[in-house]
């Protein structure tokens, strides 16, 4: 099958596709921590047409010695600022950082694939054959 996503180290495979149709859960939902670093501060305020510091105030906050993207609330869900609702994309989207780029292979959800399909309509987990 096309566009299954595997990874060495990883007991579940991802589909893309499902992204269409799951009105973004990993963007929106509980609240959570959008790490970047400073380079990607540095590409995302680009893309902005924004300087760093102005990017920054807005739509930064710190999380101990790191910076995290600002989450809005909307019917209850904490969802990432740049989620478009509307769309149902990342407006900054060629710009995102690696742990949104990255997702649903965290090491994190190695150990805890239940609770990652539980968010993840995309997950396929199983005897796989791709
Ligand atoms: S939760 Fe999974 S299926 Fe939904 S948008 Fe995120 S990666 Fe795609
Ligand atoms: S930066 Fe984009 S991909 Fe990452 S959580 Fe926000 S809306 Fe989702």
């Amino acid at each position: 099958m096309q566009n299954i996503v595997q990874k060495d180290g990883f007991s579940f495979a991802f589909n893309p596709l499902a992204c269409s149709s799951c009105q973004g859960r990993c963007c929106t939902g509980e609240s959570g921590y959008i790490y970047v670093n400073k380079s990607e501060i540095e590409k995302i305020a680009e893309l902005l047409h924004m300087q760093v510091n102005e990017f920054t105030k807005q739509y930064l906050f710190k999380k101990g010695y790191k910076y995290s993207i600002k989450e809005i609330i909307f019917n209850d869900s904490h969802e990432c600022i740049f989620y478009n609702r509307d769309s149902n994309g990342c407006k900054i989207y060629d710009a995102r950082p690696l742990q949104c780029k990255t997702f649903p292979f965290w090491d994190y959800y190695k150990t805890r694939v239940d609770e990652l399909s539980l968010e993840c309509p995309g997950v396929i987990t199983g005897k796989r054959d791709v």
